[in-house]
C-alpha cells in the first residue's frame, strides 16, 4: 500500500469520513483561505468559527427538519457524558423515576450512570437473550409520570437497531442516544426531548457530541449544576460558553454540508444504507448458516452488521483473510465475538461489495 492509499475501514468509531469531507480538510490544513491559519488555529471567537458554527447548526436543522421548540448545542465529554449529564438535567432533585428501554450494552452503561442521579426503572431489557432485539410494542409498558424515557437507537456493540424510535407516553420526554446512527435516515424529532449523539460514528471525528434538546426541557434542571454539565450554558452561549473543539465541529459541519449537497439529504442517505445492509444481510441469509447474524430480523442494525462464522478460529481466520485484502476493522467486540462490520454513511457500496464477495469465496472454501 502506497502512503496516501486507503483501506475499506469498517471500524465501529472512529470511524471513516467521507472522502470530500477530508479533501477539503486537507485544502484548509495549512491555511484557510484568506486566513492565513489552520482550523486547529484559529480562534473560537472569530468570525471564521462563527459561520462554520452557525452553518453546522443550519445544516442540521435543514437535514433532520429540527422545529424551532428545539435547540442544537455541541457538548464535550462524548455519548458517555451524556449518560450522566441527561439525568443530571432531567431526573436530579425532581424525586421522579427515570425509565430505560435497555437493548444493548450501551444503554445498560445509561442506565448505571443514571441511577447515581436518582430512581431508575429498566422497561425492558434484551440482556438474557445476549441483546439481539429490540422488544415488540406489547412487551413493554412506559410510565406517564416518568421523568423521561431513555432509549439507545442503535447499540452499536450488539448490532441492534428500532426500526423507529419508540414513542413515550403523552408528557414524557422520550430521550434517545443516537450515536451510532445520527444523520443515518430521517428522525421526526418533533417526537424527541433530548437526543445525543457522540459524533465519531457517523458525523465527525470525536471530541464533541452534538445535542439536540426541546427547550422547555432546560426549566427542569435543579439549581448548582456545574456550568459545564448543565445544557443551559450551552444554549444560553450558543455552545461558546468555553473554547469548544473547533477542528471536531467543523468537520461536523462540512459532513453536514456534503449529506446535504453531494448526497442530497437524510431520505437518499437512508436508501443507500439500507442497500448497503441488505446486501450483507443477504449474505449471510444466503449462506446456509454457514454465517450467522447476531441481531433477529426486525432489529437488524442498517449500521453495524454482527454476525459469526461456525467456529471462533473461523471468525479470526475471516477477519485475517479480509485484512490482506485491505479490508479493516471486522473484529467484532470483544463482548460478542465474531465479526462485526460498521457501514456509516461514509462507507461506500463498493466496500460492501467487496466484504460480501469474501463471504461467499471463504463459505464455498471453508
Ligand atoms: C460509541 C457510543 C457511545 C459512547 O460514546 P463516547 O463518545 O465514547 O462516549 C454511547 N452510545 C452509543 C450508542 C455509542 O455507539
Amino acid at each position: 500500500m502506497t502512503d496516501t492509499e486507503r483501506v475499506v475501514n469498517f471500524a465501529a468509531g472512529p470511524a471513516a469520513l467521507p472522502v470530500p469531507v477530508l479533501e477539503q480538510v486537507r485544502r484548509d490544513l495549512i491555511s484557510l483561505p484568506g486566513l492565513g491559519v489552520s482550523p486547529l488555529e484559529i480562534s473560537h471567537r472569530s468570525p471564521w468559527f462563527r459561520d462554520v458554527l452557525d452553518e453546522a447548526v443550519k445544516d442540521l436543522v435543514e437535514l433532520l427538519g429540527v422545529p424551532d421548540t428545539h435547540r442544537i448545542v455541541f457538548c464535550p465529554g462524548g455519548a458517555t457524558q451524556q449518560f450522566s449529564m441527561a439525568p443530571l438535567n432531567l431526573l436530579r432533585g425532581s424525586g421522579l423515576t427515570a425509565e430505560y428501554l435497555v437493548t444493548g450494552a450501551w444503554g445498560a452503561k445509561a442506565v448505571r450512570e443514571a441511577g447515581k442521579e436518582g430512581n431508575v426503572s429498566i422497561v425492558w431489557t434484551g440482556a438474557e437473550d445476549g441483546f439481539a432485539r429490540v422488544p415488540g410494542d406489547y412487551e413493554w409498558e412506559a410510565s406517564p409520570d416518568a421523568a423521561y424515557l431513555h432509549v439507545t437507537a442503535n447499540e452499536t456493540i450488539e448490532g441492534v437497531e428500532w426500526p423507529e424510535l419508540p414513542s413515550a407516553p403523552c408528557g414524557v420526554p422520550l430521550v434517545a442516544d443516537v450515536s451510532s446512527d445520527f444523520l443515518s435516515r430521517p428522525v421526526d424529532i418533533a417526537r424527541v426531548g433530548l437526543m445525543y449523539a457522540g459524533a465519531q460514528k457517523n458525523a465527525g471525528p470525536a471530541g464533541v457530541t452534538v445535542v439536540i434538546v426541546r427547550e422547555d426541557l432546560l426549566d427542569r434542571a435543579p439549581p448548582g449544576l456545574p456550568a459545564m454539565l448543565d445544557y443551559r450554558t450551552f444554549v444560553e452561549h450558543d455552545s461558546l460558553y468555553n473554547t469548544p473543539p473547533v477542528f471536531a465541529i467543523y468537520v461536523v459541519m462540512l459532513v453536514s454540508r456534503w449529506l446535504r449537497d453531494e448526497v442530497g439529504g437524510l431520505a437518499e442517505q437512508e436508501e443507500r444504507n439500507r442497500a448497503k445492509a441488505g446486501l450483507l444481510y443477504d449474505a449471510i441469509d444466503a449462506s446456509d448458516g454457514f454465517y450467522t447474524g447476531h441481531a433477529k430480523p426486525g432489529s437488524r442494525s442498517l449500521m453495524n452488521v454482527t454476525f459469526r462464522l461456525p467456529t471462533a478460529e473461523l471468525d479470526s481466520r475471516f477477519v485475517a483473510d479480509a485484512a490482506s485484502q485491505g479490508l479493516v476493522e471486522l473484529k467484532g467486540h470483544r463482548s460478542v465475538g465474531g465479526i462485526r462490520a460498521s457501514i456509516y454513511n461514509a462507507m461506500p457500496l463498493k466496500g460492501v461489495e467487496a466484504l460480501t464477495e469474501l463471504m461467499r469465496v471463504f463459505a464455498a472454501s471453508h
